[in-house]
Protein backbone atom coordinates (compact mmCIF):
# COMPACT_ATOMS: atom_id res chain seq x y z
CA UNK A 1 0.00 0.00 0.00
CA UNK A 2 1.27 3.43 -1.17
CA UNK A 3 0.43 6.05 1.38
CA UNK A 4 -2.08 8.72 0.07
CA UNK A 5 -1.61 12.18 -0.27
CA UNK A 6 -3.87 14.18 2.06
CA UNK A 7 -4.52 17.56 1.69
CA UNK A 8 -7.06 18.45 3.84
CA UNK A 9 -6.45 21.21 6.32
CA UNK A 10 -9.54 20.29 8.47
CA UNK A 11 -10.88 17.21 10.08
CA UNK A 12 -13.97 16.81 12.28
CA UNK A 13 -13.97 16.72 15.80
CA UNK A 14 -14.87 13.66 17.67
CA UNK A 15 -17.70 13.65 19.83
CA UNK A 16 -17.05 17.52 20.40
CA UNK A 17 -13.17 17.18 20.96
CA UNK A 18 -10.05 17.55 18.55
CA UNK A 19 -8.87 13.92 17.58
CA UNK A 20 -5.39 13.33 16.23
CA UNK A 21 -5.91 15.25 13.15
CA UNK A 22 -7.96 18.58 13.94
CA UNK A 23 -6.12 21.45 11.05
CA UNK A 24 -3.30 20.76 9.07
CA UNK A 25 -0.92 23.61 10.54
CA UNK A 26 -0.73 21.20 13.34
CA UNK A 27 -0.17 18.12 11.20
CA UNK A 28 -1.77 16.40 8.47
CA UNK A 29 -0.78 12.36 7.78
CA UNK A 30 1.02 12.09 4.92
CA UNK A 31 3.71 14.70 6.98
CA UNK A 32 2.99 12.29 10.16
CA UNK A 33 3.97 9.58 8.31
CA UNK A 34 7.15 11.16 6.35
CA UNK A 35 8.08 12.01 9.88
CA UNK A 36 7.74 8.58 11.07
CA UNK A 37 9.98 6.84 8.30
CA UNK A 38 13.07 9.64 8.89
CA UNK A 39 12.76 9.32 12.59
CA UNK A 40 13.26 5.56 12.09
CA UNK A 41 16.18 6.26 10.26
CA UNK A 42 18.20 9.09 12.18
CA UNK A 43 16.68 6.93 15.96
CA UNK A 44 14.80 10.16 16.86
CA UNK A 45 11.42 11.80 16.76
CA UNK A 46 11.23 13.72 13.43
CA UNK A 47 9.51 17.24 12.25
CA UNK A 48 9.22 18.29 9.35
CA UNK A 49 9.66 22.27 8.19
CA UNK A 50 8.81 24.18 4.84
CA UNK A 51 12.87 24.16 3.82
CA UNK A 52 16.01 23.15 5.73
CA UNK A 53 16.27 27.15 6.62
CA UNK A 54 12.76 27.16 7.90
CA UNK A 55 14.36 24.01 10.26
CA UNK A 56 17.18 25.88 10.93
CA UNK A 57 15.37 29.26 11.94
CA UNK A 58 12.89 27.04 14.24
CA UNK A 59 15.96 25.37 15.94
CA UNK A 60 17.32 28.68 17.13
CA UNK A 61 14.49 31.05 17.61
CA UNK A 62 12.14 28.06 19.82
CA UNK A 63 15.53 27.00 21.99
CA UNK A 64 17.49 29.79 22.64
CA UNK A 65 16.72 33.27 23.79
CA UNK A 66 18.60 36.86 23.47
CA UNK A 67 21.61 37.00 24.86
CA UNK A 68 22.65 33.20 23.83
CA UNK A 69 25.18 32.51 21.68
CA UNK A 70 25.38 29.52 19.18
CA UNK A 71 29.33 28.15 17.77
CA UNK A 72 28.83 27.19 14.32
CA UNK A 73 31.29 24.62 12.35
CA UNK A 74 33.26 27.28 10.17
CA UNK A 75 32.84 26.50 6.57
CA UNK A 76 29.55 25.53 7.07
CA UNK A 77 26.62 25.73 4.90
CA UNK A 78 26.92 29.75 3.79
CA UNK A 79 23.08 30.42 4.56
CA UNK A 80 23.12 29.36 8.06
CA UNK A 81 25.91 32.09 9.02
CA UNK A 82 23.81 34.40 7.12
CA UNK A 83 20.73 33.09 8.73
CA UNK A 84 22.49 33.51 11.90
CA UNK A 85 23.29 37.24 11.23
CA UNK A 86 19.83 37.47 10.63
CA UNK A 87 18.80 36.23 14.13
CA UNK A 88 21.64 39.12 15.83
CA UNK A 89 18.77 41.50 15.35
CA UNK A 90 17.60 39.69 17.75
CA UNK A 91 20.44 39.18 20.44
CA UNK A 92 21.15 35.98 19.19
CA UNK A 93 24.97 35.98 18.37
CA UNK A 94 27.20 33.56 17.15
CA UNK A 95 31.11 32.69 17.08
CA UNK A 96 32.54 30.33 14.13
CA UNK A 97 34.78 27.51 15.43
CA UNK A 98 36.89 24.92 13.32
CA UNK A 99 34.49 21.87 13.97
CA UNK A 100 37.48 19.46 13.64
CA UNK A 101 38.48 20.91 17.42
CA UNK A 102 36.62 21.42 20.60
CA UNK A 103 33.75 24.14 20.69
CA UNK A 104 34.44 27.40 22.60
CA UNK A 105 33.68 27.74 26.00
CA UNK A 106 30.20 29.43 26.88
CA UNK A 107 28.24 28.55 23.70
CA UNK A 108 24.63 27.81 24.50
CA UNK A 109 24.63 25.82 21.23
CA UNK A 110 26.89 23.74 18.91
CA UNK A 111 26.22 23.49 15.38
CA UNK A 112 27.80 20.91 13.60
CA UNK A 113 27.70 20.08 10.09
CA UNK A 114 28.61 16.70 8.67
CA UNK A 115 30.57 16.91 6.01
CA UNK A 116 30.69 20.61 6.10
CA UNK A 117 29.08 21.98 2.65
CA UNK A 118 31.52 22.99 0.34
CA UNK A 119 34.88 22.27 2.41
CA UNK A 120 33.46 18.74 3.05
CA UNK A 121 34.98 18.42 6.93
CA UNK A 122 33.79 15.90 9.23
CA UNK A 123 32.87 17.73 13.17
CA UNK A 124 34.89 16.12 15.89
CA UNK A 125 31.76 14.47 17.21
CA UNK A 126 33.33 13.13 20.96
CA UNK A 127 34.87 17.08 21.50
CA UNK A 128 31.48 18.67 20.44
CA UNK A 129 29.56 16.44 22.88
CA UNK A 130 31.95 16.87 25.55
CA UNK A 131 31.51 20.89 25.56
CA UNK A 132 27.71 20.36 27.58
CA UNK A 133 25.49 22.43 25.54
CA UNK A 134 23.03 21.10 23.17
CA UNK A 135 24.76 19.98 20.19
CA UNK A 136 23.14 20.23 16.95
CA UNK A 137 24.53 18.43 13.47
CA UNK A 138 23.09 19.32 10.02
CA UNK A 139 23.76 15.74 8.22
CA UNK A 140 22.62 17.14 4.92
CA UNK A 141 25.26 15.93 3.03
CA UNK A 142 26.36 12.43 4.72
CA UNK A 143 22.22 11.41 5.01
CA UNK A 144 21.36 9.14 7.70
CA UNK A 145 23.09 6.18 5.60
CA UNK A 146 26.38 7.29 6.14
CA UNK A 147 26.19 9.55 9.83
CA UNK A 148 23.59 8.73 12.56
CA UNK A 149 24.25 11.84 14.81
CA UNK A 150 21.64 11.18 17.29
CA UNK A 151 24.05 7.53 18.10
CA UNK A 152 26.96 10.24 17.93
CA UNK A 153 25.96 11.72 21.17
CA UNK A 154 23.95 14.78 19.58
CA UNK A 155 20.57 16.27 20.62
CA UNK A 156 19.14 17.05 16.82
CA UNK A 157 20.04 16.28 13.51
CA UNK A 158 19.43 18.57 10.73
CA UNK A 159 18.07 17.58 6.96
CA UNK A 160 17.77 20.30 4.18
CA UNK A 161 15.84 17.39 2.79
CA UNK A 162 15.60 19.30 -0.39
CA UNK A 163 18.83 17.17 -0.87
CA UNK A 164 19.58 13.84 -1.11
CA UNK A 165 16.55 12.49 1.04
CA UNK A 166 13.84 13.78 -1.28
CA UNK A 167 16.62 13.33 -4.34
CA UNK A 168 14.92 14.26 -7.00
CA UNK A 169 14.98 18.13 -7.35
CA UNK A 170 11.44 19.13 -6.94
CA UNK A 171 10.53 19.24 -3.06
CA UNK A 172 11.95 22.17 -0.98
CA UNK A 173 11.82 20.60 2.95
CA UNK A 174 13.72 20.61 5.72
CA UNK A 175 13.52 18.38 9.09
CA UNK A 176 14.52 18.17 12.82
CA UNK A 177 14.95 14.94 14.42
CA UNK A 178 15.47 14.93 18.43
CA UNK A 179 16.52 12.84 20.73
CA UNK A 180 14.53 13.87 23.47
CA UNK A 181 10.47 13.87 22.83
CA UNK A 182 10.39 16.96 25.46
CA UNK A 183 12.88 19.15 22.90
CA UNK A 184 10.77 17.84 20.16
CA UNK A 185 7.39 18.79 21.88
CA UNK A 186 9.12 22.31 22.42
CA UNK A 187 9.97 22.91 18.67
CA UNK A 188 6.42 21.52 17.42
CA UNK A 189 4.92 23.86 19.20
CA UNK A 190 7.17 26.77 17.55
CA UNK A 191 6.04 25.28 14.51
CA UNK A 192 2.47 25.42 15.03
CA UNK A 193 2.30 28.54 15.87
CA UNK A 194 4.41 29.87 13.44
CA UNK A 195 2.84 27.82 10.61
CA UNK A 196 6.44 26.75 9.06
CA UNK A 197 5.01 22.89 8.95
CA UNK A 198 6.16 20.87 5.17
CA UNK A 199 2.50 20.63 2.78
CA UNK A 200 1.10 17.35 2.34
CA UNK A 201 2.53 17.24 -1.63
CA UNK A 202 5.82 17.86 -0.53
CA UNK A 203 5.93 15.24 2.17
CA UNK A 204 4.83 12.66 -0.12
CA UNK A 205 7.48 12.99 -2.66
CA UNK A 206 9.81 13.19 0.56
CA UNK A 207 8.63 9.79 1.02
CA UNK A 208 8.94 8.62 -2.52
CA UNK A 209 12.78 9.71 -2.34
CA UNK A 210 13.03 8.15 0.78
CA UNK A 211 12.48 4.69 -0.61
CA UNK A 212 15.13 4.49 -3.09
CA UNK A 213 17.55 6.26 -0.79
CA UNK A 214 19.80 3.77 -0.13
CA UNK A 215 20.49 2.53 -3.72
CA UNK A 216 20.77 6.26 -4.25
CA UNK A 217 23.32 7.29 -2.12
CA UNK A 218 25.32 3.75 -2.59
CA UNK A 219 25.69 4.43 -6.50
CA UNK A 220 26.21 8.28 -5.96
CA UNK A 221 29.00 7.16 -3.51
CA UNK A 222 30.98 4.97 -5.68
CA UNK A 223 30.55 7.36 -8.72
CA UNK A 224 31.96 10.35 -6.51
CA UNK A 225 34.75 8.20 -5.10
CA UNK A 226 36.01 7.27 -8.56
CA UNK A 227 35.55 10.93 -9.88
CA UNK A 228 37.16 12.67 -6.97
CA UNK A 229 40.30 10.15 -7.24
CA UNK A 230 40.66 10.89 -11.16
CA UNK A 231 39.73 14.71 -11.04
CA UNK A 232 43.12 14.23 -7.71
CA UNK A 233 45.67 13.09 -10.76
CA UNK A 234 44.01 16.27 -13.82
CA UNK A 235 47.08 18.44 -14.01
CA UNK A 236 44.24 21.24 -14.02
CA UNK A 237 43.01 20.44 -10.63
CA UNK A 238 45.10 21.68 -7.33
CA UNK A 239 42.84 20.29 -4.86
CA UNK A 240 39.96 17.70 -4.11
CA UNK A 241 37.75 17.48 -0.82
CA UNK A 242 36.46 14.35 -0.38
CA UNK A 243 35.32 13.03 3.30
CA UNK A 244 34.90 9.25 1.56
CA UNK A 245 31.55 8.99 1.68
CA UNK A 246 28.54 10.43 -0.22
CA UNK A 247 27.73 12.23 -3.80
CA UNK A 248 29.41 15.50 -2.56
CA UNK A 249 33.03 16.93 -3.68
CA UNK A 250 34.68 20.03 -4.03
CA UNK A 251 37.58 20.65 -6.19
CA UNK A 252 39.81 23.66 -7.23
CA UNK A 253 41.20 25.38 -10.33
CA UNK A 254 43.80 27.74 -11.05
CA UNK A 255 41.27 30.69 -10.54
CA UNK A 256 37.62 32.26 -11.12
CA UNK A 257 37.81 32.29 -14.85
CA UNK A 258 39.25 28.86 -15.10
CA UNK A 259 36.21 27.96 -13.02
CA UNK A 260 33.76 29.34 -15.01
CA UNK A 261 34.94 27.89 -18.26
CA UNK A 262 34.80 24.36 -16.82
CA UNK A 263 31.02 24.71 -15.27
CA UNK A 264 29.84 26.37 -18.35
CA UNK A 265 31.53 23.52 -20.88
CA UNK A 266 30.21 20.69 -19.25
CA UNK A 267 27.49 19.12 -21.22
CA UNK A 268 26.00 16.47 -19.13
CA UNK A 269 26.56 17.85 -15.73
CA UNK A 270 24.10 20.31 -15.61
CA UNK A 271 25.19 24.20 -14.37
CA UNK A 272 22.87 24.74 -11.64
CA UNK A 273 22.89 25.39 -7.71
CA UNK A 274 21.91 22.80 -4.90
CA UNK A 275 23.10 18.65 -4.81
CA UNK A 276 22.01 15.64 -3.64
CA UNK A 277 19.39 14.65 -7.23
CA UNK A 278 19.16 12.24 -9.16
CA UNK A 279 20.98 14.70 -12.03
CA UNK A 280 24.71 15.89 -11.68
CA UNK A 281 24.84 19.39 -10.87
CA UNK A 282 28.52 21.48 -10.67
CA UNK A 283 29.03 25.25 -9.98
CA UNK A 284 31.86 27.60 -8.65
CA UNK A 285 30.40 28.48 -5.20
CA UNK A 286 32.51 32.01 -5.07
CA UNK A 287 28.93 33.41 -6.96
CA UNK A 288 27.52 32.55 -3.73
CA UNK A 289 29.92 32.66 -1.03
CA UNK A 290 32.20 35.44 -2.05
CA UNK A 291 35.58 35.15 -0.69
CA UNK A 292 34.99 32.60 1.74
CA UNK A 293 36.06 30.02 -0.69
CA UNK A 294 38.74 29.58 -3.30
CA UNK A 295 37.80 31.85 -6.40
CA UNK A 296 38.65 28.63 -8.42
CA UNK A 297 36.16 26.26 -5.99
CA UNK A 298 33.79 24.02 -8.09
CA UNK A 299 31.15 22.46 -6.14
CA UNK A 300 29.97 19.04 -7.65
CA UNK A 301 27.08 16.64 -6.92
CA UNK A 302 26.99 13.64 -8.40
CA UNK A 303 24.17 11.94 -9.66
CA UNK A 304 23.11 8.82 -11.17
CA UNK A 305 24.57 9.47 -14.12
CA UNK A 306 26.93 6.60 -15.87
CA UNK A 307 30.69 7.23 -13.80
CA UNK A 308 32.20 6.89 -17.26
CA UNK A 309 30.34 9.31 -18.77
CA UNK A 310 30.61 11.93 -15.99
CA UNK A 311 34.57 11.69 -15.86
CA UNK A 312 34.39 11.84 -20.08
CA UNK A 313 32.60 15.25 -19.36
CA UNK A 314 34.05 16.76 -16.50
CA UNK A 315 37.87 15.92 -18.73
CA UNK A 316 36.64 17.80 -21.68
CA UNK A 317 35.18 20.62 -19.31
CA UNK A 318 38.37 20.82 -17.86
CA UNK A 319 40.18 20.45 -20.75
N1 LIG B 1 21.97 22.85 5.19
C1 LIG B 1 22.77 22.53 4.17
C2 LIG B 1 24.01 21.75 4.41
C3 LIG B 1 22.45 22.95 2.87
O1 LIG B 1 23.25 22.62 1.85
C4 LIG B 1 21.27 23.71 2.67
C5 LIG B 1 20.89 24.19 1.32
O2 LIG B 1 21.68 24.17 0.41
C6 LIG B 1 20.47 24.02 3.77
C7 LIG B 1 20.84 23.56 5.02
C8 LIG B 1 19.20 24.83 3.61
O3 LIG B 1 18.21 24.01 3.09
P1 LIG B 1 16.98 24.51 2.14
O4 LIG B 1 17.62 25.01 0.87
O5 LIG B 1 16.17 23.26 1.99
O6 LIG B 1 16.29 25.59 2.88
Amino acid sequence: MTTPVDRSTTWPYEDGEPGRFSYSRFSSPTVEEAERALGELDGGEALLFASGAAASAAAVLALLAPGQTIALAEGAYYGTGALFRELARWGIDHVEFDQTTAPPPGADLVWLEAPSNPFLTMPEFEEATAHGAPVLCDATAATPLNVKPLELGCDIVLHSATKFLAGHDDALVGALVFREPETAARVREFRTRTGAVAAPDVAWLLLRGLATLEVRVARQSESAGALAERLGAHPAVETVRYPGFGGLLSFDVADAETARRVETSTRLVANKTSLGGVTSLIEARARWEGDRVPPGLLRLSVGLEDPDALWADLEQALA
